[in-house]
């Protein structure tokens, strides 16, 4: 039995990696599950696995659920502070960090310290921190299994592989929704439209990303920490069937791919039971139907915070906590329809113009860069309201 934990259990990641442990009940004990609001269905997910502890983090009426979850002999710890508590127990085997956005980062730490392997769907951890958590990685030999479908490609890739034979990776992206349309009216693109992404099922943060190319430029700050490769070995793609994960190309040219349908269940499968591959119920690729695979450069000019993410990557230091902090507080201002569309890159971009940049940042440094940065970019999205 491997005894994990899953952070962020209630979100879509969440959900999925429930679904997978779920088939498998002989093979994980599940120690802790934690959720931000969703409370109902963190209680649901508490009555079939019967973990020792949730964590509940946002604002609910604490009485009513202290109760409810005594009754299933499941302890309750609070807040971030429970969070932080669940974290540094070192009692698992592995946790799945399934947060979203930058809550997720000084957790991760903790678990490392703790000697804990982390299975990483919360890409802001690697973005924010990536030199200082693959080094504190590295000194606990602690291992990070990505989740996130196109690392997940590119560790299969390279499983077996050395390192310094890597000439580049290559992310792949969908595209996104607006693929197909028109740079000149992208002002007018809504959040209803920005939220219908063609193939992957996802939370709304993460939709609206996919939309603006944001998200590939997370992946790419993602992929140089997780995979220790520099900027200039990083391309994207735009591969509208999402069937190709991620590719690696090697010194002799040879590229290896790995391919599969579009379900979640398999990267978070690989990263629970890595290296073996276990049978489960996951949807596969069917050549039943003839399939194409198409290729295309992704156009900067259009998804422009592809771009900037090249930059703060070459920049280094604090940049990309700034791209992510910038992009997160923009997001949000999109989806409560106070900025447009175009706002998002636009936002990002002149946030990181702005932004001095320090290298080499300690935790502190980075948590202070994330507040301020989030202060700057509201102050410069004020332009645009
Ligand atoms: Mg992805």
């Amino acid at each position: 039995m491997k005894t994990i934990s899953i952070w962020g259990s209630t979100g879509s990641i969440g959900i999925q990696t429930m679904n997978v442990v779920q088939q498998f009940p002989d093979a994980f004990q599940i120690h802790g599950l934690t959720a931000h609001r969703n409370v109902s269905e963190l209680f649901m997910q508490a009555q079939i696995h019967k973990p020792q502890y949730v964590v509940i983090t946002g604002d609910v009426d604490r009485e009513v659920w202290e109760k409810k979850f005594n009754k299933l002999g499941v302890s309750i710890l609070w807040g971030k502070e429970g969070l932080l508590e669940l974290a540094s127990s070192g009692v698992e085997e592995m946790v799945i960090n399934a947060l979203v956005g930058s809550v997720g980062l000084e957790a991760t730490l903790k678990a490392i310290q703790a000697g804990t392997n982390i299975g990483l769907a919360n890409k802001e951890v690697l973005v924010m921190a990536g030199e200082m958590i693959t080094s504190e990685a590295e000194k606990k030999d602690v291992s990070i299994l990505p989740i996130d479908s196109e690392h997940s490609a590119i560790f299969q890739c390279l499983h077996g592989e050395s390192k310094d034979q890597i000439q580049r990776i290559i992310l792949t992206a969908s595209g996104g929704p607006f693929l197909h349309r028109d740079v000149s009216e992208f002002d007018s693109i809504t959040v209803e439209e920005a939220l219908k992404h063609p193939n992957w099922e996802m939370g709304k943060k993460v939709t609206v990303d996919s939309a603006t190319l944001a998200n590939k430029g997370l992946e790419i700050i993602e992929a140089r920490w997780l995979f220790g490769v520099q900027s200039s070995q990083i391309d994207v793609v735009i591969h509208p069937q999402s069937i190709i994960h991620s590719m690696v190309e090697f010194v002799d040219g040879s590229l290896k791919a790995q391919l599969g349908a579009p379900d979640m269940r398999t990267p978070i499968a690989y990263a629970l039971t890595y290296p073996d591959r276990w049978e489960g119920d996951y949807s596969k690729v069917s050549f039943q139907n003839p399939i194409s695979l198409d290729f295309q450069q992704p156009d900067f000019k259009a998804f422009p915070a592809l771009q900037s993410a090249f930059h703060a990557i070459q920049a280094g230091g604090t940049a990309p906590v700034v791209f992510n902090a910038a992009d997160e507080v923009a997001v949000d201002l999109f989806l409560k329809k106070q900025i447009r569309f175009t706002h998002i890159p636009e936002i990002i971009e002149m946030t990181l113009q702005d932004h001095q940049v320090i290298p080499s940042p300690d935790l502190s440094t980075i948590l202070k860069i994330n507040v301020e940065t989030r202060a700057k970019a509201e102050k410069i999205a004020s332009l645009f309201q």
